[in-house]
């Protein structure tokens, strides 16, 4: 780096538009942040950087809705179960029905190969084959597809190409947002800012404490021309070849999950969740640009080595590569209560649960920053340990926690507090009014606290 500074000029900003209630970042978490607040009679603007909804879900083509369904019931409802049978009735979502996920059947060899190849299997279990359980596999463009819809149903003021640069904030009080477009820089006022960025850009920006961590990134991609019946047929004939192969197939990107290429609902194209790529951090330009041009290049090679070796490969192609970055991890905040590990692991319970992923509680204060007022966040940056966010960030969850909040800002706004203030137990009551499950009655094997602490 250079080491000089410039100063810029004061400049005036125009104020393009004001709303109760501005989210930042249109991806899992701030969609149903957004349509949440909305169908709660809010007025709503959401503000995205990238021209499509739906964050890595569709732009990072992160294919597959898991971390929903623990041994007994599916956990995550609301809005995100919506967008799957939304997608579903559209062909361009695939889920195990419900007759493959009863106990006695979910886990046998037959359902393990009909469905490991989808990634619907418990992975959190020791014992093989790995029980199927509820999870989605859905198409990026269907996921936008719906994402759109659920907009325009519930009059969401829809911003696309607005890179969220600043927030105002007055008095400790989140004000509005400033952002970066063709047009020049533009304000958008709100009595409630969410910050769904992923990044907790807003929040880091307004002064709120995080944590930063990294994590392994990801340049996903998806391949067409696979023969998948023939691929699953030659692995399970094979086992011990598959096993040299595919531990080769692994060697040559340097790393990634065991089921490296899963199904989606388009015949024949596969997505790729790898490689792993650890040195790259998220938040810089160096990183995010090293890791697109690192990423291909290992991708290239495992293509290379898979038309030639892997059986159902042969005539395989690239159909893309995911356009927004696979960052797992950056900020996190560090808000009224931090989840640990632990927390997640032994299923502890809060008195203030407002959402819930497989088999693991979210408490309201780990969505509201401790330093601004009327600022919240949900999603990946959500306050938590990294060890914590490791067994917490899928989308479903992440969906969770933006209707959570979108619920929460418009308790507090009808009640005329701060979110911080906002009743718990009317977001918990409107939450399971709306469908979503709000974790509030724990689970048999869940850790009871008596409160947040
Ligand atoms: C490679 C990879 C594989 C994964 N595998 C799975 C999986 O199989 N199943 C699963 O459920 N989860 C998986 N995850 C996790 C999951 O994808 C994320 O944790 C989840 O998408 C987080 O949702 P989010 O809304 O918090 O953030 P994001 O999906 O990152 O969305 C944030 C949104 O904010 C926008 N944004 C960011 N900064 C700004 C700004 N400054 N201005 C305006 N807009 C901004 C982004 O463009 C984006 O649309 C995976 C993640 C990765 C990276």
């Amino acid at each position: 780096m250079l080491n000089k500074t410039l100063r810029e000029s004061l400049r005036d900003v125009p104020v393009v538009d004001r709303s109760d209630v501005v989210v930042v970042g249109g991806g899992p978490a701030g969609i149903s942040a957004a349509v949440s607040a909305a169908r709660n009679g809010a007025s709503v603007t959401l503000l995205e950087r990238y021209p499509y909804l739906g964050g890595l879900a569709a732009g990072g083509m992160v294919l597959l809705l898991d971390d929903m369904h623990n041994d007994t019931e599916i956990t995550v409802k609301g809005i995100c179960m919506e967008m799957i049978e939304r997608m579903r009735s559209i062909g361009l979502c695939h889920t195990p029905p419900e007759e493959d996920r009863m106990p006695g059947r979910r886990e046998t060899q037959e359902n393990w190969k009909k469905y490991s190849r989808w990634g619907m299997f418990d992975f959190h279990t020791q014992s093989m084959p790995h029980p199927v359980c509820f999870a989605a596999a859905f198409d990026p463009d269907g996921y936008k597809k719906v994402s759109y819809d659920l907009m325009e149903e519930a009059k969401v003021k829809l911003r696309l190409h607005s890179w969220f640069s600043e927030v105002i904030v007055e008095g400790g009080v989140a004000k509005g947002v400033i952002c970066e477009t063709k047009e020049g820089r533009q304000a958008i006022m709100g009595d409630v800012i969410i910050d769904a960025s992923g990044d907790l850009d807003v929040a880091a920006s307004a002064g709120a404490k995080f944590q930063e961590a990294s994590f392994i990134v990801t340049t996903v991609s998806r391949w067409g021309n696979v023969d998948t019946d023939k691929a699953e047929a030659w692995q399970y004939a094979n086992p011990e070849e598959f096993q040299r192969l595919d531990h080769e197939a692994k060697r040559i990107i340097g790393g990634c999950w065991n089921y490296w290429w899963l199904k989606t609902p388009l015949p024949g194209v596969i997505w790729l969740n790898c490689p792993h790529m650890p040195q790259y951090s998220g938040l810089t330009v160096e990183g995010l640009t090293g890791a697109e041009f690192e990423g291909r290049k290992r991708m290239e090679r495992l293509m290379t080595f898979a038309r030639e070796n892997l059986p159902g490969f042969e005539k395989a192609h690239v159909v893309d590569f995911a356009p927004q970055t696979g960052v797992r991890t950056t900020r996190l905040l560090e808000g009224e209560y931090v989840v640990t590990k632990d927390d997640v692991m032994k299923r502890r319970h809060f008195a203030d649960t407002v959402c819930r992923g497989r088999d693991y509680y979210t408490p309201y204060g780990a969505l509201v920053p401790k330093e601004v007022d009327n600022l919240l966040v949900a999603g990946r940056h959500y306050s938590c340990t990294p060890q914590a966010q490791k067994k917490s960030r899928e989308i479903p969850p992440c969906m969770a926690q933006g209707e959570a909040v979108g619920v929460a800002a418009t308790v507090a706004l009808n009640a005329g507090v701060t979110v911080r203030e906002a009743d718990v137990s009317a977001i918990q009551k409107q939450m399971r009014a709306q469908g979503a499950d709000p974790g509030d009655v724990p689970s048999s094997n869940a850790l009871v606290m008596e409160a947040a602490e």
